[in-house]
């Protein structure tokens, strides 16, 4: 069913590829229609990846699927939604952060082995991933894609010659490291799997006759489901005869769920881990403000990703809130042009000045987070040039001075300003008259989880496994 029209060369370094994803799937064997609900469910992930989508959906153990470079919308039409029937469909959006991008390394996976076909669709990184494939090639394993996400279904497929899916999944995840949001369908089971430290989230709703599992809770709404609860870090959820059964296999191992998720990457919309991510924006505004305090006429944005910070930030400063840019929304975000010059070109495509409401001003601009110090010098300069009298950046994060390698793309440290840049340098760098990070017990204060439970290693470097020891030639190029 997959139709690739496009010539492929499969010779992508697949150490050099990261993912952001969103991940979905429903099981709900009276619903007719059942892509469309994952179709729905991938529109309200759209935000985790738009470099590629795909829908796998699951009739009594016979897997079809679609998947194709582009945005949901464009990627699928009703004809291609029609012929996907089934009882439970899963489905995947993706963005890698490289220029090498195929449609072979699209999700969701369908591989076919012994026991039947099985559709996976995974959100984050492995840190290990190399090791295994190497170890598996060498046992005459062949890979088709240059995703890691093919290991752990190749392990899945070599377990299940002799044992259960679920004592499969069981084996595969003590093989593997790393972050790990799973949804799998196999046979008549939909089943999600969260990785020993809940880095990347995975929660489960409720249809009147069925279930959904979804990266976020912001797609419930459009799929008509309920929110139940999060999976839990180490924990698989098996749905079938519409019921859920849960095996807790990750032992004994520290939560690390990823704070990023609440500053940028996650929906305002949505509950990670029993906290919304709208309120852990405007705390972070709040918090900020009380930490970097200044004198100015009005704070403004940088849309869409600091606007809620910044309401906060206005409402504790007692400086009004005031839109200084413009954003044209039909433009992707600025990293989904993986190279530098158009990364550049494209906050000038995005953003615009409202000359008219920031002239002669002192602005206090918030923006969730510097990462390159690309976007936040483009605009300080836009702002200054359309007659700001003074530009105040206040970060609703702490710096980024480590790579992330779990699934969020912060790059290599040689491009990560704070890893080589004092704040009064960045600032300098920048054109900024001042600026202000929020710090990371203050980031933590804003979310409202217990420290311990949150992998804040981008700021910190504190990593919640070994990264160093990986064979991983990607990790010791990052840093
Ligand atoms: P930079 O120009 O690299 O400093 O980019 C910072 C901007 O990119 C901020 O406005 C963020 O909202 C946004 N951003 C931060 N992290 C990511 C990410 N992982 N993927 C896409 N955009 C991001």
């Amino acid at each position: 069913m997959c139709d690739e029209r496009e010539l492929f060369v499969n010779e992508t370094p697949w150490d050099k590829l990261k993912e952001e994803c969103g991940v979905v799937g429903v099981y709900a064997p009276e619903k007719r229609d059942i892509a469309r609900s994952v179709y729905f469910g991938l529109h309200a992930l759209q935000h985790r990846g738009q470099e590629s989508a795909g829908i796998a959906s699951n009739k009594n153990g016979k897997i079809q699927y679609y998947k194709e470079m582009g945005l949901v919308q464009e990627v699928f039409n009703d004809e291609i939604i029609e012929r996907l029937q089934g009882d439970i469909a899963i489905g995947h959006v993706r963005y890698s952060t490289t220029g090498e991008s195929y449609v072979v390394n699209a999700m969701p996976l369908v591989v076919y082995h012994k026991g039947g076909s099985l559709a996976l669709a995974h959100n984050g990184n492995l840190v290990n991933a190399k090791e295994i494939r190497d170890e598996l090639q060498d046992n005459g394993v062949i890979f088709q894609t240059s995703i890691d996400s093919e290991v752990i279904a190749s392990l899945i497929a070599k377990y299940s010659r002799e044992k259960t899916i679920e004592e499969a999944i069981v084996e595969t995840t003590k093989m593997i490291r790393g972050a790990y949001a799973l949804v799998i369908t196999y046979g008549d089971k939909l089943i999600g799997v969260r990785d020993p430290n809940g880095i990347r989230p995975l929660c489960i709703g409720k249809l009147e006759n069925g279930y959904v599992l979804s990266s976020e809770s912001c797609a419930f709404s459009v799929m008509g489901a309920e929110f139940v609860r999060d999976v839990e870090a180490g924990e698989m959820v098996i749905i079938e005869d519409n019921q859920i059964k849960s095996i807790q296999y990750g032992g004994k191992v520290q939560k690390a769920a990823c704070t990023f998720e609440y500053v940028y990457f996650s929906r305002p919309d949505s509950v990670v881990d029993g906290k919304n991510v709208y309120l852990a924006r405007r705390n972070a505004g709040i918090i900020l403000a009380r930490e970097y305090p200044v004198e100015a006429d009005m704070v403004i944005a940088v849309p869409d990703s600091g606007t809620v910070a910044a309401v906060g930030y206005a409402q504790e400063s007692g400086i009004p809130f005031g839109e200084g840019l413009i954003k044209n929304r039909y433009v992707g975000r600025t990293f989904i042009q993986p190279d530098q010059r158009m990364r550049e070109l494209s906050v000038k495509l995005k953003l615009n000045v409202l000359r008219e409401n920031i002239k002669g001003k002192r602005i206090v601009m918030i923006d969730d987070s510097i990462v390159r110090g690309t976007t936040s010098g483009k605009i300080v300069k836009m702002l200054k040039e359309a007659g700001a009298k003074e530009v105040h950046i206040r970060v609703s994060s702490p710096p980024v001075m480590h790579s992330c390698y779990f699934g969020i793309d912060t790059p290599s440290r040689r491009h990560l300003v704070a890893a080589n840049h004092s704040v009064e340098e960045i600032s300098k760098m920048i054109g900024a008259d001042s600026l202000g990070y929020l710090s990371v017990e203050g980031l933590i204060e804003a979310i409202g989880l217990p420290a311990d439970q949150l992998c804040t290693a981008c700021f910190n470097g504190v990593y919640p496994m070994d990264v160093s020891r990986t064979g991983n030639k990607y990790v010791f190029e990052k840093e």
